[in-house]
């Protein structure tokens, strides 16, 4: 017996001793707490096992020892476990502590005087299993060590049982396990005392009470509280939910849940039937699943998310079932609404151009046997109706047009707004009629009181050949038919063919080539010699040519007007400027006197700053301003006239010369000549090149060259080709002339020729 107690004891101990060091190592916020007790609990325990293990009074004594004062030890971990586990933080605490800890130090100190006095315990001598072992017999001092121990469990045993009663339900589970274990130690201990068996069985129990204690406090959780956490939680969620068991039968549900299938009383047994009247078939299906319902009711549509969840045990069994029912049906709506704001034009309320070309390429991928035809609409003249009759009207006339398209296109085509005044189109080629597009136009007017204007559309269409083609491209091909009539208020359709095509390729093949062709020189100068009245060279205009190594000889109309468009105009004409300056500056060197016209594009404007790159370029040749001369054309001033009226008159003060190209081939020519700073008048050539009405036109020139003689500027007559027209505006007092008559635009090497022939430039070069 007593071996077997023995061993158990020592089991315990190295329980204990793990025990207290996982306490120790968890998070919990009472580990310290616990590893102390689960600590403290083996002093008392050890002594038992010395006891119980030794034959000697003197070691038995030892044990004794070991063990009383190690009961202090446990007591006074138990009440700092208690003050921890129960949250007790009061002034009443501390001096509550400092009572025990000095009554326990007297009660130690005691225990030292024991082998002196004899007043707490002495060890009588009996025989268990045949051999000698050592009870105590307790003495007076003893008694008060008993009292002053469970002075101290009791207060902890009060301590607890306070909080069980105290505590919210919920809680006192927590503070009931630790003091039913306390009880079932200290009961056991009592029945020790009180039966007079030699051998301590109560410590079982009290190692027994550290175990529960550790595992109550590191690994119980509170299920009840978890259930009606879960329950409460469950209960106040907005979505409606049902718990089903393994069998389908509904065995609850929150407050939203029957709310949503109008169950009253609570009864969950009719919550299968109702969801599948609501939501159909969808409730069979098997698994885990989500879907996105949408229920249309008395007119009103609303949107849930249904979600089943299945609750399996831990070998796979479904053992129930989750059911969710969300509204989101604002957040639906709000996605709808964002969809269809990022998808349509809010002005008119059709498709934007990106939608618009979306849906374009789903119709043609859909109907790859239907043929389809692409159409570009665009208002003529539209910033106009903007600034007349304001913006308001013209947003009517956007209205106005966009409702009309849906009749152009019938009901297999697509619409939408691309840009301010222009609109798409997409519809089977069979549905196409240009006439018909063409009337559902013609009647739109613009009346605002006395002004009434016919609004004008320009339509360029494109028939789907290429249907792989991006959509944008497909539109741009549309557009790039319609420019071709944008300044033709009689033409309305243009249609796209190949010539356009190759138009484009060829574009992008220069386009690309441009900078190297600079580079290398392919693009250059040609001189074009100018007179004065007695056939004098004076001067010579720079035109540009591209020598293509593959292509040939190139005049500017292949290329100018494509560069014009894309910006590349500014380079080519920076390089034709550089080499005017070149060849000035050797010219000045020599003491020639010619000068050198340069032409500037409407289009420069846009991309370089044209009065400092030529300041710059005087400065940096070192040539004078006056021998670069700087033709612009009437259009220039179409745009933004102010500033870059204020342009030119800083490059005259700055010493250049401005002429004035194309005068008289424009709108307003003689509108711009009372502001505009020039020096030189170049009449354009159509006056001289006239078939009909010739005496007429006769009449103009001369009269233009009077009126620029009285304005005090140059007149020059461009495209002289005959003697007789040469002597016919000297005649009327042109001052200088250009034309095939003296010489075609030509090579700077042949300038140098025909200046040698004329007895100007005689130097050889
Ligand atoms: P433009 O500035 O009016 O140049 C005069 C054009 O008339 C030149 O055509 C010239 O070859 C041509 N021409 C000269 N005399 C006669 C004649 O007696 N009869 C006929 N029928 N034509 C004559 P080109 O060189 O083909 O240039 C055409 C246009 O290209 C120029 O018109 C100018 O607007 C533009 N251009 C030429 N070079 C440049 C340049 O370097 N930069 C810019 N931006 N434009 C240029
Ligand atoms: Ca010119
Ligand atoms: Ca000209």
């Amino acid at each position: 017996m007593r071996s077997v107690l023995l061993v158990i004891l020592i089991f315990f101990v190295m329980v204990l001793a793990i025990c207290s060091v996982v306490a120790f190592r968890s998070r919990k916020l009472e580990n310290k707490a616990l590893s102390f007790l689960l600590f403290a609990l083996i002093p008392p325990i050890l002594g038992n096992i010395i006891v119980i293990g030794s034959t000697k009074s003197n070691i038995a004594e030892i044990g004794y020892y070991i063990y009383f004062i190690g009961m202090d030890l446990t007591m006074l971990a138990l009440a700092n476990f208690t003050f921890q586990y129960c949250q007790l933080k009061s002034k009443g605490g501390k001096a509550y502590f400092f009572i025990i800890r000095l009554l326990m130090l007297i009660d130690v100190v005691s225990y030292a005087f024991n082998p002196v006095f004899h007043h707490m315990f002495a060890t009588r001598l009996t025989m268990v299993d045949g051999l000698r072992y050592l009870t105590f017999v307790p003495f007076f001092g003893q008694t008060c060590h008993r009292l002053l121990d469970y002075s101290v469990f009791l207060s902890a045993i009060l301590i607890f049982f306070y909080k069980v009663v105290k505590a919210p339900t919920i809680y006192a589970e927590r503070y009931t396990v630790i003091l039913l274990s306390m009880l079932f130690g200290g009961a056991w201990q009592t029945f020790y005392i009180f039966s007079r068996t030699p051998l301590d069985f109560s410590m079982i129990g009290f190692a027994v009470f550290g175990l529960l204690t550790f595992y109550f406090t590191l690994y119980y959780r509170p299920l009840r509280l978890l259930d009606k956490m879960l329950a409460d939680y469950a209960s106040q969620k907005s979505e409606a939910l049902y718990f089903f068991s393994g069998f389908n039968e509904c065995i609850w549900a929150n407050e939203s849940g029957l709310d949503f299938l109008n169950i009253t009383n609570k009864d969950f047994s009719l919550v299968p039937a109702k969801l599948r009247e609501t939501f159909g078939e969808v409730q069979r299906r098997r698994g885990d699943w989500q879907v996105q319902e949408t229920i249309t009711q008395n007119g009103k549509t609303r949107y849930f998310i249904q979600e089943k969840h299945l609750v399996t045990d831990k070998k796979g069994a479904i053992i129930g079932s989750l059911f969710s029912v969300r509204d989101n049906t604002e957040d639906q709506l709000a996605l709808k609404r964002e969809v269809y704001k990022a998808s349509h034009d809010p002005l008119t309320g059709i498709y934007n151009s990106m939608r618009l070309m979306e849906r374009i390429r789903e119709r043609l991928d859909d109907n790859p046997d239907t043929a389809y035809t692409v159409v570009f609409l665009d208002v003529d003249h539209f910033k106009l109706i903007n600034d007349v009759y304001g913006r308001d009207v013209g947003d009517d006339m956007l209205r106005l047009i966009a409702a009309r398209l849906p009749l152009c296109v019938g009901p297999d085509g697509l619409y939408g707004r691309i840009a301010a005044d222009s609109f798409g189109m997409c519809l089977p080629s069979a549905d196409f009629d240009e006439d018909v597009l063409k009337e559902k136009f013609s009647d739109i007017v613009v009346d605002k009181g006395t002004l009434v204007q016919k609004l004008v559309v320009h339509l360029g269409v494109y028939d789907v050949e290429e249907r792989d083609l991006e959509v944008s491209v497909m539109l741009d091909r549309a557009h790039m038919a319609l420019q071709t009539i944008k300044h033709d208020r009689h033409a309305s359709v243009a249609h796209y063919d190949n010539a356009m095509r190759d138009n484009t390729l060829w574009g992008q093949t220069i386009s690309s080539e441009v900078h190297e062709a600079i580079e290398t020189g392919q693009i250059r100068p040609y001189l074009q010699p100018i007179t004065d009245s007695a056939g004098r060279l004076i001067g010579a205009e720079a035109l540009v040519r591209w020598i293509h190594p593959v292509h040939g000889f190139l005049p500017p109309y292949r290329f100018i007007p494509i560069f014009e468009q894309n910006g590349l105009i500014a380079d080519v004409d920076r390089h034709i400027w550089r080499c005017a300056c070149e060849l000035l500056k050797e010219w000045q060197a020599k003491g020639y006197d010619q000068f050198i016209s340069i032409n500037i594009s409407p289009n420069d404007f846009y991309f370089m700053d044209i009065e400092a790159v030529l300041n710059d370029l005087v400065k940096t040749y070192g040539i004078q301003p006056e021998k670069l001369r700087v033709e612009i054309t009437e259009t220039v001033m179409m745009t933004d006239a102010d500033h870059r009226m204020g342009m030119l008159s800083r490059l005259r003060q700055a010493g250049f010369i401005i002429e004035m190209d194309d005068f008289g081939s424009g709108y307003s020519s003689l509108n711009l000549l009372n502001d505009m700073p020039v020096d030189v008048l170049k009449i354009d050539m159509g006056f001289l090149h006239k078939k009909k009405n010739i005496t007429r036109s006769e009449v103009i020139l001369r009269h233009t060259i009077n009126m620029a003689k009285d304005l005090g500027i140059v007149s020059l007559t461009e495209g002289v080709e005959t003697a007789s027209q040469f002597e016919m505006l000297s005649g009327m007092g042109c001052e200088l002339f250009q034309g095939y008559y003296f010489s075609k635009p030509i090579s700077v090497e042949d300038f140098y020729a025909f200046c040698r022939e004329r007895g100007v430039m005689m130097d050889e070069k």
